[in-house]
């Protein structure tokens, strides 16, 4: 980092071709860009040309893609720049070990757990939207980061609405934390209508813009079952303590209940830059051009309660809070697998929860994660034995 009283913040962007990812470096760009902010590392997958893009503009150091194929196209689309590059998962973790002291996690699924714990054990402050690493890891990732020494602040917008309205001097008297749901595109629908849809009709979602997994899992419910963990291990919170409520507007993000009877919420227009700039610049907040809520015009705010029937996931949550152990992993990585099979039409919809569901009945181990070898035999495991429930479903269909 430059020294002085004009030093500039060293800043890494695990996933910054995805959404979250291209939604920081806009924050980024709006809080002074170039001269305020050092890029260390960026890293993506697929979408070299935009990486390669992003890495020229920001003038990042480091540009990791995860596909060890493209390591030469990435390497041609930044010749003649000095920007290092590098690929694969020892890339990610070079990435993640570059002093930056604020690492965004927004890596997409299990893949986002190594890296994010790398930045975590070596103290950086790490701005936490990839799911995983609390649902997965959860006691382990936490205490990676209180033995770093770096700070864990929520982008998720969710987790982030709780984080702005929980007073640290009074969790004491915290009695639950209520995450709203949109209730997705499948809010009305009975399962009936829900049983033939594809991913092209899942993905939409009515009030957010986001990526393919987290669409998806919006419209199955399956995000929301992960946030619930999440907010379990995030504010180390009883899984009784934790209420989800459906709000279609999407206006409240979520909020905290306290013994005294008061609720405090967390409100905004629907756009994770908020959440990110507030990750970014906290403990303060900044100016940030986002859109203001108008509530003449939004003139309501609905709430109903969530269909357990309808949306499965939410119980299978709940199971694996109420299991603890290695539930969260296998319910995440089994939830993964059926999430691609339905991309790739192998499998419906509602096949989704009915596989996570399969595995996790098989597997009710509930010993607790030593260590993260824990973590990913559970994960390898469960991940086997949903892509067996696949091809059983695919053949009895
Ligand atoms: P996207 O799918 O838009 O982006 C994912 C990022 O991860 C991209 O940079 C992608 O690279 C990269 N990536 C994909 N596969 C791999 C892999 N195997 N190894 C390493 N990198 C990979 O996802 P989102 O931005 O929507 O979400 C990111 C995370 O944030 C998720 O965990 C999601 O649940 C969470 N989140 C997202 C929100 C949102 O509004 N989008 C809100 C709250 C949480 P490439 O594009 O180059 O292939």
């Amino acid at each position: 980092m430059t020294s002085g009283a004009n030093a500039k913040r060293r800043l890494t962007i695990l996933g910054s071709t995805g959404s979250i990812g291209t939604n920081t470096l806009d924050v980024i760009d709006q809080l002074g860009g170039r001269d305020r902010f050092e890029i260390a590392a960026l890293t993506g997958n697929g979408n070299i040309d935009l990486l390669a893009a992003q890495a020229k503009a920001v003038g990042a150091e480091l540009a990791v893609t995860a596909d060890e194929g493209q390591y030469e196209n990435l390497k041609s689309a930044l010749s003649g720049t000095n920007i290092e590059v590098a690929a694969g998962r020892s890339g990610l973790i070079e990435a993640a070990d570059r002093d930056a002291g604020w690492v965004m996690a927004a890596i997409v699924g299990t893949a986002g757990l190594a890296p994010t714990l790398a930045a975590a054990r070596r103290g950086a402050d790490i701005a936490l939207a990839n799911k995983e690493c609390l649902v997965s890891a959860g006691d382990l990732f936490v205490s990676a980061v209180a033995k770093g020494g770096g700070r864990l602040i929520p982008v998720d917008s969710e987790h982030s609405a709780i984080f702005q309205a929980l007073e640290d001097d009074q969790r004491h008297a915290v009695e639950r934390i209520v995450l709203t749901a949109s209730g997705g595109p499948f809010r009305t629908w009975t399962r009936e209508q829900m049983a033939g849809v594809t991913a092209e009709i899942a993905r939409a979602h009515p009030n957010w813009s986001m990526g393919l997994k987290i669409s998806i899992g919006s419209a199955s419910m399956f995000n929301k079952a992960l946030e619930m963990i999440e907010a379990k291990h995030l504010f180390d919170a009883r899984p009784e303590q934790i209420e989800v409520v459906v709000h279609p507007q999407s206006i409240i993000h979520s909020m905290v209940g306290y013994s005294d009877g008061s609720v405090l919420a967390q409100l905004g227009c629907p756009d994770m830059r908020t959440a990110i700039g507030y990750a970014l610049t906290y403990p303060t907040r900044t100016k940030l051009n986002v859109d203001r809520l108008d509530f003449a015009r939004i003139a309501r705010l609905d709430f109903e309660a969530p269909d357990e029937v309808r949306f499965p996931a939410l119980r299978l949550a709940r199971t694996a809070m109420r299991r603890g152990g290695l539930q969260g992993a296998i319910m995440n990585a089994a939830e993964e697998i059926a999430f691609h099979a339905f991309v790739a039409g192998r499998i419906g919809f509602l096949d989704m929860a009915d596989i996570a569901e399969t595995v996790m009945e098989r597997m009710t181990d509930i010993t607790p994660a030593l260590s993260m070898d824990d973590v990913y035999a559970a994960d390898d495991e469960a991940r086997i034995r949903a892509a067996q429930a696949v091809s059983a479903t695919e053949k009895a269909a």
